[in-house]
């Protein structure tokens, strides 16, 4: 298994070098340069096994022997150690043919931990065995900073500084990450919205030098082992679902949507072999992707804050590599419709293309009202709580019913998380305790102005002291 880029211009690498790659050096994604079939046969032998035996088995297909098999069952073993529940990902009936597949029992209560445990491990490990100064470096709508946080704080060898958007991530987010002491841990709030954050951190990656002489790491779903690590659950619960209903048949999965890189997850499982049906794509009202499914014009629109703010993101980073494999692993087109899109802001497809997508997903942007709704129709009839990010995935599984399919929706996060809606929905709930100590923390950040200069001066000055 090697790796190469979207855009065509970086040569075959291996594991360990798409890992510390993170973004492509030619400013594209990296994909794998073949993707692994697992056979029918292969999926029957997989049905019985645990998370993390099932971890082991997809990931063995990905890091080409490069890790000895030993070091990383130790590692995935160690990823999975600090979930809540044993089953990591566990599935529940919501009602007849509706499933909630629930990603938050790690550390920090959101599906982030999943995959950003394990790079933490990962990163570690990197660290010592290549004798390796890691500087990690990203961005984040609120989720992902807290969790790769929590993945490497007090670890040695590793520094790691995260951007986020000031003001614009819910208040426990804001304390998961701030309330961190550890010397090697630098929060910048930043003025701005979560695309500004990920623009600039895509562009100090795309600086080559830059990059080099900071030991710069990525952890945001441009490294494609976060995608790797999020294609388990989908198998992991599709075998779940079979076990209780007692039918092998494709399943839908309902996925809240903001960077595109959990349903882009999602159709890497299918595309090695996982009976899907549709993959249903939700959003909020930063909907870009829901208008490139009904349009297939992909143009940033208005940033809008909302009652999800994970999902408050325009510009969807993971896109491009959807785009590839819908275009025929065209690496020419790619760079010449990035090219296109930094000149013109928008990207179009049609044809034979579009009726592919169309094909693949289905789509539903949750309006406001819609997603509280969402959240007091199910607690009141089912006594579930729902995020407002699970509930927009809940929301968007109707433009499926009454088909007679089986869908499994995504609960992407603790509703604890996001307090803020769950109060407008007039729902009182009680905090985890890990929640409530963190209200009585100080906290540490640093403030800076959207500007490159400034952010550039803060980390320099962070990685070299
Ligand atoms: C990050 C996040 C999302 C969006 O995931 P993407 O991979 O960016 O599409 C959805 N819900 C929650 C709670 C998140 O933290």
């Amino acid at each position: 298994m090697e790796y190469i880029s979207t855009r065509g211009n970086v040569g075959k690498i291996g594991f360990i070098d798409a890992f510390l790659m993170g973004l492509a050096d030619d400013g594209g994604l990296l994909v794998p340069n073949e993707i692994p079939a697992v056979s029918a046969e292969k999926l029957k032998q997989w049905q019985n096994l645990s998370y993390q035996e099932l971890v082991l088995e997809i990931f063995s297909l990905y890091t080409n022997d490069e890790i000895p098999q030993e070091d990383l069952k130790q590692l995935v073993n160690d990823s999975y150690a600090t979930f809540r529940d044993p089953q990591v990902t566990p599935v529940r009936k919501l009602k007849d043919g509706l499933f909630l597949l629930e990603l938050f029992h790690g550390p920090t209560f959101a599906f982030k931990d999943i995959a950003l445990q394990f790079m933490g491990q990962l990163y570690t490990y990197v660290s010592k065995k290549l004798n390796k100064k890691i500087h990690i470096l990203g961005a984040t709508s609120g989720d992902t900073g807290a969790s790769a946080i929590q993945g490497v704080r007090g670890k040695e060898g590793i520094k790691i500084c995260i951007l986020h958007p000031n003001g614009k991530v819910s208040k426990v987010q804001e304390l998961q990450m701030t309330t961190v002491q550890d010397e090697n841990v630098l929060n910048l709030s930043v003025e701005g919205n979560f695309d500004d954050c990920q623009r600039i951190i895509k562009d100090l990656f795309a600086d080559l030098d830059f990059k080099s002489n900071n030991h710069l790491c990525a952890i945001n779903s441009i490294n494609f082992v976060r995608i790797m690590a999020q294609t388990v659950y989908y198998f992991y619960s599709y075998f779940q679902v079979v076990k209780e209903t007692g039918v092998e048949q494709p399943l839908n999965f309902s996925v809240p949507t903001g960077n595109f890189g959990d349903i882009f997850a999602g159709y890497l499982a299918k595309r090695m072999g996982l009976p899907v049906n549709k993959l249903i794509l939700a959003t909020n009202e930063n909907n870009i992707l829901e208008r490139f499914i009904h349009e297939g014009v992909y143009k940033p629109g208005d940033f809008r804050t909302t009652y999800s703010p994970s999902m408050d993101i325009q510009v969807a980073s993971n896109f491009e590599r959807y785009l590839y494999y819908v275009l025929g692993e065209d690496a020419a087109q790619i760079r010449e419709l990035m090219d296109s899109f930094k000149r013109n802001g928008e990207i179009v497809i049609g044809g034979e293309a579009l009726a592919l997508v169309q094909a693949e997903f289905a789509a539903h942007g949750v309006q406001g009202q819609e997603c509280l709704d969402t959240i007091t129709k199910y607690k009141a009839e089912t006594g579930y709580l729902l995020d407002p990010h699970s509930a927009c995935g809940v929301s968007a599984t109707e433009v499926r019913s009454g088909q007679g399919e089986v869908t499994v929706s995504l609960a992407t996060a603790h509703p604890a998380k996001f307090n803020e809606a769950i109060e407008l929905c007039g729902i009182e709930q009680e905090f985890p305790e890990q929640i409530a100590s963190l209200f009585n923390k100080p906290q540490r950040q640093t403030m800076v102005d959207g500007s490159q200069e400034e952010i550039v001066r803060e980390l320099v000055k962070f990685y070299n002291a």
